[in-house]
């Protein structure tokens, strides 16, 4: 008989922003360190096809795939937390799925019947969570949005239905909730708890576990009341408090036994639990021995999740270095010549953000001269190699007007489209996407680093380093480091001279995984490390 998965459905109720990407991350690497190979999968109830578009102001950073797919950030934290590749798979948005079924409407596939939201939108829906089906042992369903949202009926219908076809201890529901802390009565209310398990039952969803996130430790009576008016056992209303740090989370669901619960429910076989390694990476999180200050320029800093791949492949380095690395936030629209040494002064390291548009680059360009000029370790990602790029030229080659053509076309396009891209204007299709093999340079910072000649690493651009200037470049001391296997694209330029100065076409925080890190900003941190002792 062929093997088929236990899914786990996860909601989210009361309001967003309760970290259900977290917990959806921290429930899989716990039934992972048990021995089970398990997924994540993001259902999203909004109407864009992918959120490749979306204003990372309102959604947060655009996470990419091996395969190319532009998802949700939540992707991130699976496979940061699940050490596992995400795919196109792996999510699914409203969008999608009726761009499908209409598609298919189009094409004549339904035979002149009334397309319906049930069944064709919730088969639709079905279809996709039963992508990995037979493939994992456990997977798990994460529903994007807040329960009671009109646009996530179709997802919870959909949710209730695939349990009722896989069956009695095959599949179980999760939700997760908030229980407020009122001052004025000094008392923790469980009634928005309430409400949202009666909303959830309305749909036909009973919950098996209740996640509270709290301000403080629920108690034995509030739990007991919320067991009671959510019909759920005692021992399955989970406290889930503020953690000092993300990765604390799943030590805590442990201390509470969730995952013992859900093998129960679903009728898994326990093995022992094994969260020593684990257990090692957070408290080097939280108690480490070294600290650096690293200078953050960008332009998206007043909304950090614009950033979060970053910010955590930062924190993973930090934990391998024994580091606690410290964002000094740099808004790169506010950086100039005159004060960019205030600004920079004292920070033993610079990381360049990525980014669209000319807002915010004088500052990074500005930036990247200072770091360069003052020995201080660099990390140019995708712009910000492009930006490194251009201020090599402006102040080595001594070409004042260099640029990239994304902010102004002119002779000297040291950052350009390539031949083939250049008559393509359509926002969607030009971009490189996911993952593109690497050949490295062995006598480079970044061999150094990953200790390996082939690597692969992830895209998200449009513009390319010009070969037509890769001459004058190499003459005038900037290395390539790092190219296509063919040659013919720059993915890595360092300054050799510099005690770290390296700039990646590509996007190195989308495969810094959680314990092992990225090498690139392993070695970043340790360099910073290295100026910050020396300037004891
Ligand atoms: N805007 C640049 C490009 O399209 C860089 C993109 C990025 O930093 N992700 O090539």
């Amino acid at each position: 008989m062929p093997k088929t998965s236990k899914y786990i459905f996860i909601t989210g109720g009361v309001l967003s922003s309760l970290g259900k990407g977290i917990a959806s991350s921290s429930i899989g690497l716990l039934l992972r360190q048990r021995g089970f190979t398990v997924t994540v999968q993001k259902m999203d109830p909004y109407i864009n096809v992918d959120p490749g578009t979306m204003n990372p102001y309102q959604h947060g950073e655009v996470y990419v795939t091996d395969d190319g797919a532009e998802t949700d950030l939540d992707l991130g934290h699976y496979e940061r937390f699940l050490d596992e590749n995400m795919s196109k798979a792996n999510t699914a948005s409203a969008g999608q799925v009726y761009y499908d079924v209409i598609m298919r409407e189009r094409q004549g596939a339904y035979l002149g019947k009334t397309v319906q939201v049930v069944p064709h939108i919730t088969d639709e829906i079905k279809h996709r969570m039963r992508a990995f089906d037979g493939k994992y042992d456990i997977v798990i369903i994460e529903i994007g949005g807040t329960v009671g949202d009109i646009e996530s009926l179709p997802f919870l219908e959909a949710c209730r239905q695939l349990r009722l076809e896989v069956g009695r201890g095959n599949a179980m529901d999760i939700h997760l909730t908030y229980v407020p802390f009122i001052k004025s009565a000094n008392e923790l209310k469980t009634k928005p708890t309430q409400h949202s398990v009666k909303t959830l039952m309305e749909f036909g969803i009973t919950p098996d576990v209740l996640l509270c996130r709290a301000e403080m430790k629920l108690g034995k009576d509030i739990r007991s009341k919320i067991a009671l008016f959510c019909n759920v056992e005692e021992r399955s209303v989970i406290e889930a408090l503020d953690a000092p740090t993300i990765y604390e989370v799943p030590m805590m669901f442990a201390k509470h036994e969730l995952d013992t619960i859900i093998c129960e429910k679903l009728n898994l076989k326990r093995s022992r639990r094994d969260l020593e390694t684990w257990s090692r990476f957070v408290h080097r999180i939280k108690s480490p021995r070294h600290s650096v200050e690293i200078g953050f320029v960008g332009k998206y800093n007043k909304y950090p999740d614009s950033y979060k791949s970053i910010i955590e492949a930062l924190t993973h380095a930090g934990a391998i270095n024994d580091t606690r690395v410290v964002i000094r936030w740099i808004d790169s629209e506010e950086v100039t010549a005159a004060n960019v040494d205030q600004m920079l002064k004292g920070v033993n390291g610079i990381l360049v953000a990525p980014g669209f548009g000319h807002r915010g680059i004088d500052g990074k360009i500005t930036s990247i001269h200072w770091a360069r000029t003052h020995d201080v370790p660099f990390f140019g990602i995708c712009l910000g190699m492009q930006c490194a790029v251009i201020e090599y030229a402006r102040n080595v080659l001594g070409m004042p007007a260099a640029n990239s053509s994304e902010f102004k076309r002119n002779k000297f396009s040291v950052i350009d489209l390539l031949p083939e891209q250049r008559s393509i204007t359509d926002k969607g299709g030009t971009m490189r996407l996911g993952a593109y093999p690497c050949h490295l340079e062995r006598k480079s910072k970044a061999f150094a680093a990953y200790k390996s000649e082939h690597i692969n690493e992830r895209h998200r651009h449009r513009y390319e380093f010009n070969n037509d200037f890769r001459e004058v470049f190499t003459a005038a001391g900037l290395k390539i480091s790092g190219t296509s296997p063919d040659g013919r694209l720059v993915e890595i330029v360092e300054v050799p001279s510099h005690r770290w100065f390296v700039g990646v076409q590509f996007h190195p925080e989308l495969k810094s995984r959680a314990v092992t890190g990225h090498p690139l900003f392993v070695a970043f941190i340790k360099a910073a490390r290295a100026l910050a002792q020396e300037n004891l």
